[in-house]
């Protein structure tokens, strides 16, 4: 074991040296990640406004 706190990435099948301590992940897939995460929490977003509306669409439906 090297005393070096070289990391590798995390992503499966990825053996890449993550160059920041705070990063998991290389440059490449951090960047990739993080597209990701903003896409993932954009749909959960309007997923959950869509919900919202339909859940109150379904309690007003219920009370006429
Ligand atoms: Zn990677």
């Amino acid at each position: 074991m090297k005393a070096s706190k070289t990391k590798i990435c995390k992503y499966p099948k990825c053996s890449k040296e993550v160059r920041s301590d705070a990063s998991l992940f290389c440059i490449e897939h951090s960047r990739n990640l993080k597209n990701n995460f903003e896409t993932v929490s954009n749909v959960m977003n309007k997923a959950m406004f869509a919900a919202a509306v339909i859940g109150l669409k379904g309690l007003m439906k219920k009370k006429e």
